[in-house]
């Protein structure tokens, strides 16, 4: 099954069990999700005909729990994006916005979902890849609090943020793919138990989608509306109406950190990046540059062959940002930004259930529009990356259209943990 709107890179079926909670349905998977026999590219030339050989553990459980594969979708280049143009298999289209963006980086699983080319998906959100391109389709899309959910068998981009997390048509059904993803995994130390830190039934994640709002009590970052386009925080206000009239209350916070948090992320992630990419190098991974007697050149010319501007511009400053002389400067400071950004949003979440925002600050651009000006695009990041930061869990619900017709997504976070507490508030408006 190929689409008009490029949302798959590879179309290959793998089947799941017989029988299991997703028997019957089919689930896409971003191509940095390792699938053994079936090729992971990362949205890289680099990657192009790479074959793992053994599946990332949230593809074992998909594939327990009854479910189909249908293929690999597109994605921004390792995950760098917010647009699904950074991709060496070319931009994935809106299938629900003819000539925007799908959102990114994990554009195609947004777009397979929303087109119906898959009931649902996988994405990975290091900074917002699975929310923005939720928001952008109309589609709902979680990032779990850092810890719920095994990173085993996910190429690495900045692993101190990224987070798998499900993108579904429904609350209840993104909740019901998250319960089957969830959960520790041995071969990935940093997942904790979700019920020593809930209690029991800690993981009953679609039973919480009961749509009931009746006492919640939502706090507002005035910091994620500021800068926002108006067309999204008319959809937003009339959502937030909306949830005002079935008993939810809310409250303005001031969260003066977040005006850092664009800047953290990326210093951040850039870092991170420019250590996990160093294994692709032609040798261990990727493509070869060919070797003609000289290793330096041969490395030299496999990354100048194999990835995109946009890997090479972050690898160059994630090396500059982590250089003896500099670090001080860039990454030490991003670190305690960081920390200031986690203790600030918990302390929002000890006055207010769930904090509520635009989950992007403007309608999806059309396609071409922010190739040409990366900061802009670094911006739109704005609303997603304080959760990544925080490691807390978010989702992001449809909302509603502005009045062209572009669709507004909707954004909750919790206290890390409180995938219920997300579910329960997103689920009384989709
Ligand atoms: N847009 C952000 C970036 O480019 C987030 C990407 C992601 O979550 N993988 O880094």
């Amino acid at each position: 099954m190929s689409t008009d709107y490029n949302g798959y890179i590879t179309t290959e079926r793998i089947d799941g069990a017989d029988d299991g909670p997703l028997a019957g349905t089919t689930v896409a998977v971003k191509d940095n999700i390792s699938t053994e026999g079936v090729r992971t590219t990362c949205g890289s030339a680099m990657l192009d005909d790479y074959v793992p050989p053994f599946d990332a553990t949230v593809v074992e459980r998909i594939k327990e729990a009854g479910a189909t594969i249908p293929g690999k979708t597109n994605m921004d280049e390792f995950g760098m994006g917010t647009t699904t143009e950074t991709s060496a298999f070319g931009p994935t289209e809106n299938p629900v916005a003819k000539g925007h963006v799908p959102g990114g980086s994990s554009g195609g699983s947004a777009a397979v979902v929303a087109a119906g080319d898959a009931d649902m998906a996988l994405g990975t959100d290091t900074g917002g890849s699975v929310r923005a391109p939720a928001a952008f389709c109309g589609v709902v899309g979680i990032k779990p609090t850092y810890g719920l959910v095994s990173r085993y068998g996910i190429v690495a981009y900045a692993n101190s943020l990224e987070q798998v997390g499900p993108i579904a048509p429904t609350v209840e059904e993104a909740a019901q793919l998250l319960e089957v993803i969830a959960g520790p995994d041995p071969s990935d130390a940093t997942v904790r138990d979700a019920t020593d830190e809930r209690g029991e039934g800690a993981y009953d994640y679609a039973a919480a989608a009961d749509g009931d709002v009746d006492g919640l009590d939502v706090g507002i970052p005035m910091e994620l509306l500021d800068g926002a386009d108006e067309r999204v925080t008319e959809v937003f206000w009339d959502a937030i109406d909306d949830l005002e009239s079935r008993g939810a209350t809310y409250h303005d916070v001031d969260l003066e950190c977040l005006r850092y948090a664009v800047e953290a992320y990326y210093v951040t992630a850039m870092s991170e990046a420019s250590s996990n990419l160093a294994r692709f190098d032609g040798v261990r991974y990727g493509q070869s540059g060919g070797y003609d007697g000289n290793w330096n050149e041969t490395f030299a010319r496999a990354r100048e062959e194999g990835f995109g501007e946009e890997v090479k511009s972050r690898v160059l400053l994630g090396t500059y940002a982590l250089s003896a002389g500099y670090h001080d400067k860039y990454y030490k400071k991003a670190q305690d930004a960081r920390a200031w950004i986690k203790r600030d949003i918990n302390d929002a979440l000890d006055e207010a259930d769930v904090l509520a925002s635009p989950t992007m600050p403007v309608p999806p651009m059309e396609l071409g529009e922010s190739l040409e000006d990366p900061l802009t695009m670094y911006l739109a990041d704005a609303n997603t990356t304080p959760a990544n930061l925080a490691n807390v869990p978010a989702i992001s619900v449809p909302a509603g259209e502005t009045d062209d017709g572009l669709p507004v997504g909707l954004q909750f976070v919790g206290p890390a943990f409180g995938e219920k507490e997300i579910i329960r508030a997103g689920s009384a408006l989709a």
